[in-house]
């Protein structure tokens, strides 16, 4: 019988042990041992299934990326110690030196860093097209190119690119689609229906939801999965036994934890587009957001995460910011506490002014992780701050 979402969450686990214990146990183990020469010779040879050292594979990884790749819709996955172990093993199991990649401009710092910064020493190169007009990424495409990459909704500016179209951009030209789908969650959105081959996440947001630890994952078609697997088993960015047993308890909340984040997330949208001191607001399921029907055809919800200007530019933006009392400012995202960040003079503030403005940053521009405190106390925070 085919489970639903939230029924899968919980009920996918590891065989009970002898002790027939309810909840999934954790297995702190480096290394698992062989009945005889003979298992040992078959499990190097790949001969059987079977754990054999937790730098490839451990029980408890395994049930988080099973249900991972239930939600996602995914065949295989890969669990990692950090989103960013999972970018970089994605990436660099796929390219060759002399590879090309096409990635939207709004990316994830960090991910854009490795881009710029480190990529090209490998002579490993790409280009940026802009979210704005997917129809430009064609023209991008050289005989050397093999993967698109892009995020959506994008982190911090909230943008939202269409999946279904480049998705068809991808198949056209037989290239790889990648998308890191961590703003969303897999609860809210699962590219692959819309043609991704892998989807990346960072489990330290939405999945763990409780900002207690660091973790990623790629999931995807067995053959490319493959690829990362083999690279990532010798390179060693694997998820931690305990972090995945973590996450693997957290997702049984997901669905619930999501619904929350996006009514509180909403509601705190639809008061700050009120509110006069402030220029904009942007929130994929507001109807004033310029991908609004896109949002709502490939997202059951908009989101945990909404981005506003204050009036009077970075001395407001800053003013905004030490007024603040409940809400927490710091840079992590999609914890049950509300989170503030000021991307200009924080996660961004190594980009040119130029570069920032591009992406959509400026300088009074806000974003708050909405969390799952009481709806009313997040808005009276935000208030008084504002005043
Ligand atoms: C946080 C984040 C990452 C990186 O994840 P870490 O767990 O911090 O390494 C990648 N992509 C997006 C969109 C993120 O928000």
């Amino acid at each position: 019988m085919k489970k639903r979402f939230e029924t899968n969450a919980i009920r996918t686990q590891l065989k009970r042990t002898e002790h027939l214990e309810h909840s999934v146990p954790l297995y702190l183990t480096s290394s698992f041992v062989f009945e005889d020469a003979e298992d040992m010779r078959a499990s190097f040879a790949e001969e059987k299934e079977r754990n054999i050292y937790s730098r490839y594979s451990n029980p408890n990884s395994s049930e988080f990326i099973e249900k991972v790749c239930q939600m996602e819709g995914a065949e295989a996955g890969f669990a990692f110690a950090s989103g960013m172990a999972a970018v970089f093993s994605t990436l660099a199991s796929l390219l060759d030196s002399g590879d090309h990649m096409i990635s939207a401009r709004n990316i994830f710092g960090s991910t854009h860093s490795l881009l710029n910064n480190f990529f090209p020493k490998w002579n490993i190169n790409h280009s940026c097209f802009k979210i704005e007009d997917l129809d430009t990424i064609e023209a991008l495409i050289t005989p050397k190119t093999k993967l698109i990459y892009a995020e959506t909704p994008t982190n911090p500016g909230v943008d939202v690119l269409d999946l279904e179209a480049l998705g068809k951009i991808t198949k056209k030209h037989k290239l790889i689609l990648v998308i890191d789908n961590c703003f969303a969650s897999p609860y809210l959105q699962q590219p692959i229906k819309f043609g991704a081959d892998l989807v990346i996440h960072s489990g330290t947001k939405l999945m763990d939801g409780q900002g207690r630890v660091l973790a990623g994952i790629t999931v995807g078609t067995t053959e490319l999965i493959d690829k990362v697997y083999r690279f990532s088993r010798i390179t060693g960015p694997a998820l931690s036994p305990f972090n995945a047993w973590v996450l693997s308890k957290s997702l049984e909340t997901l669905a619930i934890r999501v619904d929350r984040h996006c009514e509180n997330a909403l509601k705190l949208a639809n008061y700050l587009e009120r509110h006069k001191e402030v220029n904009w607001v942007k929130y994929p399921f507001l109807k004033s957001h310029p991908k609004y029907e896109v949002a709502k055809k490939q997202m059951k919800a908009g989101g945990c995460v909404v981005a506003f200007e204050v009036k009077g530019g970075l001395q407001a933006g800053q003013k905004f910011f030490d007024a603040i009392k409940l809400l927490s400012l710091s840079a992590n995202l999609g914890d049950s506490r509300s989170i503030v960040t000021h991307p200009a003079s924080t996660t961004h503030s190594k980009l040119s002014k130029e570069e920032r403005v591009e992406t959509g940053i400026t300088d009074g521009m806000v974003r708050v992780s909405v969390g799952l405190e009481h709806i009313d106390d997040i808005i009276e925070d935000v208030g008084q701050a504002l005043k």
